[in-house]
Order: structure tokens, then C-alpha cells, then sequence
């Protein structure tokens, strides 16, 4: 038996479904357990090597333990590594990303994304006075009640919950538009805007696969949030840093009253952040009403690593390398497919992609729901047995790194190939 599965068995008696974060789970035909990361390699403890497109899901921009993160890290931690108390790399951090962000003037440090999305909604809520917020069918936002919510029926604006366990009354305090759709927006802020503190998006849609905005929605949602003085909140805890020094709404030209940030700023430690101008971040604790607070906030690793890792972004060509790798593989995978005669649609934004198995064009949660799951777990599994890691659920990304090299990605390009005619066999048989 690998050693992988024995663990497996044992972690599902310790640990609920074996593991901690429930698509890690889902890996065919069960999960690998690994034992380091080098690069744009995971080793497993069997000794296989994988290339990693997970990357932490989203972290690890630079791939596995880079040189120039691993160095600061080790020489910091000897000083300690819990003060309670502030240290100037807090600063230096909140600069970088101050200066990359146009509409953050002031940031808060917590510990994880979904910690960020509770704390600027309840800062949006304090800052305005209002009790509802308007998100996004397909958007997820980290595992927090009130965005643990999907559409109800056609008839209600209102949400319902989307796991066990959260109200009803808190559901309903958050409103459910599509993707991509300014006229479902419209709608419902016509008739609730006046009670809406906040709309919140993923400004690149990339928990539901990869789904770009169109044109002007963006610019849509500034528009019509002004309008009804509501706050306009970017989660950007996965296209900060990803799209280029800055976030989507860099990339795609439209601020944001409030940003939430994690994943690539604490380098792959745990973090997330909240920013936003001074006015807006003044109602926090302990300036103002709105309460955040933390044992872990700023911890002096995570911000090492994120520094790190920012200051390679911004020195080296990494953007390149990473901008180059996703579109080589986008391309590739394109060209496979159609040689195989596979309906399918690849969506590509820098340094992150995701294919689905429908001829359509994907710009939504509906949209994307249409893609053969099947076919994306037998591709994953294919892949798998030759040594490459893409996520488990089609519904993730697929992420590149400055550590996808050229020649990792040709590697990859044979093993999809190898992997079609695989599954094309055995279809036939
Ligand atoms: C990952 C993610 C979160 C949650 O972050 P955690 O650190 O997992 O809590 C929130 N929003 C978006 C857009 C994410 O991708």
C-alpha cells in the first residue's frame, strides 16, 4: 500500500474526512500527502514528483520555498516570532501594498482571507449604517456566514444559506446577483440600495473556475454603488499581486472603496488584510466603533514572507515568467483539445486559467456550471498518474508560478497529450 493511503486511513479517524479544508478531499483517487515543495514541484512522501498548479491554491506566486523568501524567513525567526506588540515590518508591508493599491491609503493585518471579508463587512456595515450587502451567484468570499449564501428563489432578492448551520436572518441580509449582469444588480439595488453598506465581488472571478469580467462591469458596479452610496469592496484576496504589482482593480481600471487582500501577501504563511482610504479605515478599532482584533494579527513571519516575496516581485522578471507560462499553457491545452475534438472553453488571465467542458463561453456561475465536471476529474486524475497537479474540482484555478519554467511547461503540454489518449482509450474500450 503507498504511503499516502495508509495515511489517508489514519487522518480520517483523527481528522474529519482526513484532512483540514474540504477539497483536499477530493483529490483522485485519494489524496497524496507531501512531503516538501521544491520550485514547481510537490514531492510526495511515495517520492513522487508532481508539477504543482495548485501553488497553495494561489499563494505561492514565486512556486515552492524560492531562495530569496526561504533566506529572510530563516534568518528572522531566531529573534522570536510573537511580541504582542508592533514591529516596524507591519509598516513596511502596509507601504508596499499602500503604493501599489491607488484606492488604499491605510490597511489592517488579520490571519486569514475569509478573516479580511468579515472584517471589511462589518467595517462597510459600520461606515454606512446599513444592514444588507449585495454579492455575486459562484463568488466565494472564505468560510464566513454571511457570504455562505447562494440566490433563493427567483421571486426574493434575498439569499439562502449555502451550509449548514448559518441563520436564515443572517442569509437574508445578503442579496444574490449574477455575475457579469449590472441589470440583476440594477434590479436589486433599485429596490434595496437604500439599505445596501456594501457590494462585494471578486473582481476576477476565481472561485468558480477563471471568469473575467466583461467590458464595463466592473466600472458598472462603481457606478451604480455611488449612486446609492454604497461601499464598493474588492476581494482580491486571489488577484492581489497576481495580475502585476497591485490588484484586478489595477489591471482593469476601477477603484474600490474597500479591499480585502491575503493568499500572496504573507508569501504562503497565513494572512489577509483589509485596506481602504483613511476615512473609511478610521472606523476601526481602536481609531473607531467597528471592533477587529487579533492574537496573530501582523505576525512578524507573514509579513516577512509577504515582503519577500513582493520585493522579488518587483525586482526580478517573475511577473514574466509566471504571464508567460499560464498563456503558454492555455494555449497548449487549446491546441490539445482541439486536436482530440473536445468541446471546451479556456478562460486566461495573467498568471491563472481554468478550462471547462462546454463549447460556450463562461461569464457566470450558470454559464460555467454547463462544463462536463466528469471530463475535468478524469483530466485531473490522467494527469495525476504523470506526475502533474492540477486542482481536483473544476471549480478551483489553475495557477502558474515564476518557477514554471518553459521546460516545465512542455513537460506538462506531453502529459496532457499522454493524458487524452488516455482517456480516449478508454472511452473507445
Ligand atoms: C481564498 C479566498 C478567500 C478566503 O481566504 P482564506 O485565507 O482561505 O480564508 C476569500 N476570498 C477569495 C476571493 C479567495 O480566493
Amino acid at each position: 500500500m503507498s504511503e499516502s493511503k495508509r495515511l489517508f486511513e489514519e487522518a480520517q479517524r483523527v481528522l474529519v474526512g482526513g484532512v483540514n479544508s474540504p477539497v483536499r478531499a477530493a483529490i483522485r483517487p485519494y489524496p497524496f500527502f507531501v512531503r516538501e515543495g521544491k520550485g514547481p514541484y510537490l514531492i510526495t512522501v511515495d517520492g513522487n514528483r508532481l508539477i504543482d498548479y495548485v501553488l497553495g491554491y494561489g499563494p505561492l506566486i514565486l512556486g515552492h520555498a524560492p531562495e530569496a523568501v526561504t533566506r529572510r524567513i530563516v534568518e528572522y525567526v531566531s529573534k522570536g516570532w510573537l511580541y504582542g506588540a508592533p514591529t516596524e515590518l507591519e509598516i513596511t508591508l502596509a507601504k508596499k501594498i499602500v503604493n501599489h493599491f491607488p484606492s488604499i491609503e491605510m490597511v489592517r493585518f488579520v490571519n486569514s482571507g475569509g478573516e479580511a471579508v468579515a472584517t471589511a463587512i462589518r467595517l462597510a456595515r459600520g461606515y454606512t449604517g446599513r444592514r444588507k450587502i449585495l454579492k455575486f451567484e459562484g463568488c466565494y468570499h472564505g468560510a464566513v456566514d454571511s457570504v455562505l449564501v447562494k440566490a433563493g428563489s427567483a421571486a426574493a432578492h434575498f439569499g439562502s444559506p449555502s451550509s449548514a448551520g448559518v441563520p436564515e436572518d443572517v442569509a437574508k441580509l445578503t442579496l444574490v446577483a449574477r455575475y457579469n449582469d449590472l441589470d440583476s444588480v440594477e434590479k436589486i439595488m433599485r429596490e434595496e440600495g437604500n439599505d445596501v453598506a456594501a457590494i462585494i465581488v471578486e473582481p476576477i472571478m476565481a472561485n468558480y473556475g477563471v471568469i473575467p469580467p466583461r467590458n464595463d462591469f466592473l466600472k458598472g458596479l462603481r457606478e451604480v454603488a455611488d449612486r446609492f452610496g454604497s461601499l464598493l469592496i474588492f476581494d482580491e484576496v486571489v488577484t492581489g499581486y497576481r495580475l502585476g504589482l497591485g490588484g484586478a482593480q489595477r489591471y482593469y481600471g476601477v477603484k474600490a472603496d474597500i479591499t480585502t487582500l491575503g493568499k500572496i501577501i504573507g508569501g504562503g504563511f497565513p494572512v489577509g488584510a483589509v485596506g481602504a482610504r483613511e476615512e473609511i479605515m478610521s472606523k476601526l478599532s481602536p481609531k473607531g466603533p467597528v471592533f477587529n482584533a487579533g492574537t496573530f494579527n501582523g505576525h512578524p513571519i507573514s509579513m516577512i514572507a509577504g515582503l519577500a516575496t513582493i520585493e522579488v516581485l518587483e525586482t526580478t522578471n517573475a511577473y514574466e515568467i509566471a504571464i508567460n507560462a499560464s498563456r503558454k499553457l492555455a494555449e497548449g491545452l487549446d491546441d490539445v483539445l482541439g486536436r482530440y475534438g473536445i468541446d471546451h472553453t479556456i478562460n486566461w488571465v495573467p498568471t491563472m486559467l481554468q478550462v471547462f467542458f462546454t463549447k460556450g463561453e463562461v461569464i457566470d456561475h450558470e454559464t460555467a456550471s454547463r462544463s462536463n465536471a466528469k471530463i475535468y476529474l478524469n483530466l485531473h486524475e490522467e494527469l495525476l498518474k504523470r506526475g502533474v497537479f492540477i486542482a481536483p474540482s473544476q471549480f478551483e484555478a489553475i495557477f502558474t508560478s515564476a518557477a514554471h519554467e518553459d521546460s516545465i511547461i512542455n513537460e506538462t503540454l506531453r502529459q496532457i497529450e499522454d493524458s487524452m489518449k488516455a482517456m480516449v482509450l478508454n472511452k473507445v474500450n
